[in-house]
């Protein structure tokens, strides 16, 4: 009986790690924050915080054409301070749902060329792509590393490590939602820190807005700088997500 009930704790123990962990190659353990959407304002509002903390993050971009030359400078205020601006499709449609109704050349043209264009007439330069809504297929994971280093999607499931990535020159990464409405505990980021610094990977992150609005898509000014905190406790190196895609 002893003995079952030994067994028992074990398999759970390694069934519970295993949530958290992955092994990885990566030279540095490191973490990436990445934010969605368009609010270039809010972000801008947040750089002198990631700034004091010596933080570079990567903000994936929709609906750059409705941007205003003010939120477009703030853009390039962002970049140049050492953030990656990174591309999130012109309208932020479902891409499975746009495809199947209006195929993929329309899909390729409206919601990727001509906004691409569009960024890069501007001087940005984008690489690495996520999917509105996370929602995507290796078909389109396929078609899409065609423009793209890499291509984010979201991680909805509790297995965690899934959002560890092992190498630096990956091509598909499921982000851990950091907002509200992802209803995480403060200790699955803990964790997930532990187990990057212990495995030598690299933990991918995903919020919208910080701190500000009435909105469930934003992380606290609290959370995000705990999260930041720790990294830096452990010595986590923070990257864009260009430095851990493919070359
Ligand atoms: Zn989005």
């Amino acid at each position: 009986m002893k003995n079952t009930i030994f067994l028992l704790a074990v398999i759970l123990l390694t069934l519970s790690c295993r949530k958290f962990d992955k092994p990885g190659k990566m030279s540095e353990a490191g973490i990436v924050l990445t934010f969605d959407d368009d609010y270039v304002d809010n972000w801008y509002k947040y750089l002198p915080v990631l700034d004091s903390m010596n933080v570079k993050a990567t903000f994936y971009v929709c609906r750059y054409y409705k941007l205003t030359p003010a939120e477009i400078h703030k853009l390039k205020i962002i970049e140049a301070h050492g953030n990656e601006i990174a591309f999130h499709t012109a309208n932020h449609l479902n891409t499975l749902q746009y495809m199947k109704e209006h195929g993929y050349d329309q899909f390729l043209n409206l919601e990727i060329n001509n906004e691409l264009t569009k960024m890069r007439q501007d001087g940005f330069n984008p690489v690495s792509f996520a999917y509105p809504f996370g929602a995507h297929t290796s078909g389109t994971d396929n078609l899409l590393l065609h423009y793209f280093k890499s291509v984010r999607a979201l991680n909805g499931t509790e297995n965690y490590a899934k959002s560890l990535t092992k190498y630096d020159d990956g091509e598909v990464f499921y982000a851990m939602e950091m907002d509200i409405n992802s209803k995480r505990k403060e200790s699955v980021y803990d964790e997930l820190l532990n187990s990057a610094k212990v495995h030598s990977n690299c933990l991918v992150l995903v919020g919208h807005k910080i701190e500000d609005g009435d909105t469930k898509m934003k992380v606290s000014l609290k959370r995000l700088k705990r999260i930041i905190n720790k990294a830096k406790e452990l010595n986590l190196r923070f990257y864009t997500v260009s430095e851990i895609s493919r070359k």
